[in-house]
């Protein structure tokens, strides 16, 4: 059986080329593959090696080129597809990008074929400082001394120096005749099944831990590949994985040139390339969470599902020390809203420890505790400090599923989270701060501060909303119950001031404490308070406000009051389509006055039928 021709278009010879096979075959790795014009693949899969290394060979007469000879493991099956295509006598030089015995290993064995004085080893003069010590005399020729070019009879090879990926005399070949670029380590691959070709853009996959991992940095790569990029390259043969063909070259050379490298750095003691892939991903991701996240909810979200790429986080906790010592306390189940609270125990024990004696519990710092000893659950906690003290104004938890002590990977994308969420929860922090301030603000003119019921400024803001929406279809009837105490004033001077508030706060209390979610008790006034009943209740009011009356004659006042008994008297109104603020008030204060004409602790009704003030009266 010959050598097989390549059938897919990748870079086919011309017709009058396909010299020494009439007919296409499937691709076949027990043979020479074509590759591109006048060159083939003729490299050995050694079975289960997910690092297969291949060799190629350049048909030039008697001037022809092997690249990598390869590994002495597998040069015997290499010089056989070798001489399916061309008497081994016809190669004449031997390239080597580098020295390692996968590629040069096999230089005693070639030396004990060659018979020609003109045959050379082809390569840099770093890597014939070692490849000497394979021990073999055939000649080098160095490419730095070369002009980085080997002119041949109808091509050029040209040589591209791309030092330190992978080694100090690194270089790929580039054949221009064909557009090949003989790559070397670059562009190489781990391939569980070994596939000649890469087929779809996946084979990336493949690249990315052996570049990520082995090559020292970016700059180093980027250099490297600006070069290749200067060359009208067509189809990348690499010594390791897969050919790249075509339709591959340019998707695979923009993901190779956004690629971080030199990830074994990060990995300290470990050897696990595929979690060091992980945790560079989940840094990444953490970056681009902080910068893209719209709020902290998000930030909250995507720190959850990074954190679960490397440990069995189930949820996160946030807790933090607001500018007035209170607490403000985040929980996904809250939509991370933030409330108040007290700290629980796991967390106060950090409250405030320096980064410093943190950091000196090294290896424990990540140890899980516990977060419910009932419940057995289990927490990481990360100290979040700020100021030159770098004290802990804050501690995020990690939720975890089971207990799971973090290994040194988790424990640096533990340690990212934290420096990524300090920044992240201190501005939180600083804008609840302003927002609970405003509230504050806003609480003040809502809520009268002696009594707690709304203000007059409230009111009048709600229920101009309430009466549009009346007017507008009817519907969400509003009826008042007007209250004032009676005879207040003797109260005062029996009592004093102080006392006297004692007993509005008391009355406001039954107020409020009758108002129902929807209604609005407000303090119209010094001793005058109302309650706004809103829906379907309003046919309600007298009973309401008679329920409200009978309360107040109900309060047992302690101390110096304990004698005394208050009562108050009541008007009620409802509303009347299109009647504005001061109209239906008023209204409802008339019926109050006729309460207090008619001997007080007693509730008016302003009747709307005919407009005009009847009485409904109730005393016990
Ligand atoms: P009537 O039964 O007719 O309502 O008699 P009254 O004494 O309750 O009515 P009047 O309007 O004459 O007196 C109300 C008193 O309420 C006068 C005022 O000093 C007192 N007052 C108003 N606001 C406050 C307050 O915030 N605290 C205290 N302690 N007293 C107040
Ligand atoms: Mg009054
Ligand atoms: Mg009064």
């Amino acid at each position: 059986m010959g050598p097989v021709l390549l059938q897919s278009g990748m870079c086919m010879g011309s017709e009058e080329r396909k010299t020494r096979s009439d007919k296409m075959r499937p691709m076949d790795p027990d043979h020479a593959v074509q590759i591109a014009d006048r060159t083939w693949w003729v490299g050995h899969q050694l079975p289960g090696d997910n690092l297969q290394c291949h060799v190629y060979l350049i048909e030039q007469g008697d001037q022809s080129i092997l690249l990598d000879p390869g590994s002495s493991l597998t040069f015997a099956e290499t010089r056989r597809k070798i001489e399916e295509v061309i008497p081994f006598s016809s190669i004449r030089w031997f390239v080597c990008h580098h020295q390692d015995p996968d590629i040069a290993g096999s230089l005693p064995l070639v030396e004990a074929l060659v018979e020609r004085g003109d045959a050379a080893v082809v390569t840099h003069w770093r890597a014939q400082a070692l490849i000497k010590h394979y021990g073999v005399s055939i000649p080098y020729w160095l490419v730095d001394q070369n002009e980085w070019r080997l002119p041949l009879q109808d091509r050029v090879l040209r040589f591209i120096f791309t030092p330190y990926a992978h080694f100090p005399g690194a270089f790929c070949t580039f054949d221009e005749s064909t557009g090949v670029l003989f790559s070397s380590d670059l562009f190489g691959g781990y391939t569980d099944e070994p596939s000649l070709f890469a087929r779809d853009p996946d084979y990336f996959e493949s690249m990315r831990l052996f570049h990520e991992h082995y090559i020292p940095s970016r700059d180093v790569l980027l250099y490297a590949l600006t070069k290749i990029e200067a060359y009208p390259v067509d189809i990348i043969a690499p010594q390791h994985g897969s050919i790249i063909p075509r339709h591959l070259v340019a998707d695979i050379l923009e993901k190779l040139k956004r690629l971080e490298c030199g990830l074994y750095l990060m990995g300290g003691e470990s050897g696990d390339t595929q979690r060091i892939s992980q945790l560079n991903s989940a840094l990444r991701d953490i970056n681009k969470a902080m910068i893209d996240a719209r709020n902290f909810q998000e930030i909250a979200d995507r720190l959850l599902t990074i954190s679960q790429c490397m440990l069995p986080t189930v949820s996160l906790e946030f807790h933090a020390r607001l500018e007035n010592d209170r607490f403000i306390h985040w929980v996904l189940d809250k939509q991370y809203q933030g409330t108040g609270g007290e700290l629980p125990e796991f967390v106060e024990a950090l409250s405030g420890i320096d980064r410093e004696s943190w950091n000196r519990e090294s290896e424990h710092r990540y140890q899980p505790v516990s977060l419910n000893h009932e419940e057995g659950r289990y927490g990481i906690r990360l100290p979040l400090f700020k100021g030159e003290e770098e004290r802990a104004f804050g501690v995020v938890v990690l939720h975890l599923s089971e207990e799971t002590t973090p290994d040194n990977l988790a424990s640096q994308l533990l340690e990212q989270m934290s420096l990524t969420l300090q920044v992240a929860v201190e501005r939180e922090t600083i804008f609840r701060g302003m927002e609970m301030e405003r509230q504050k603000f806003y609480e003040r003119s809502i809520r009268d501060s002696l009594t707690g019921l709304f203000t007059r400024f409230y009111m009048e803001d709600t229920l101009q909303r309430l009466f549009k929406i009346h007017d507008r279809n009817g519907g969400m009837p509003v009826a008042l119950a007007m209250l004032d105490i009676d005879h207040f004033k003797d109260i005062n001077d029996r009592y004093g001031h102080i006392k006297g508030d004692e007993v509005l706060r008391q009355v406001a209390q039954i107020v409020s404490a009758d108002a129902r979610a929807g209604d609005l008790p407000v303090r119209l006034g010094g001793e005058e308070f109302g309650i706004f009943v809103v829906g379907e209740s309003t046919g309600g009011i007298s009973h309401i406000a008679e329920r409200l009356r009978r309360k107040v004659t109900q309060i047992r006042f302690s101390g110096i009051l304990s004698e005394l008994g208050v009562t108050v008297s009541i008007g009620t109104a409802i509303r009347q389509s299109g009647e504005v603020i001061p109209g239906f008030i008023e209204r409802a204060d008339l019926a109050l006055y006729q309460a207090k004409q008619r001997g007080r602790n007693r509730v008016f009704f302003a009747d709307t039928k005919d407009h005009s003030n009847q009485w409904s009266l109730h005393f016990d």
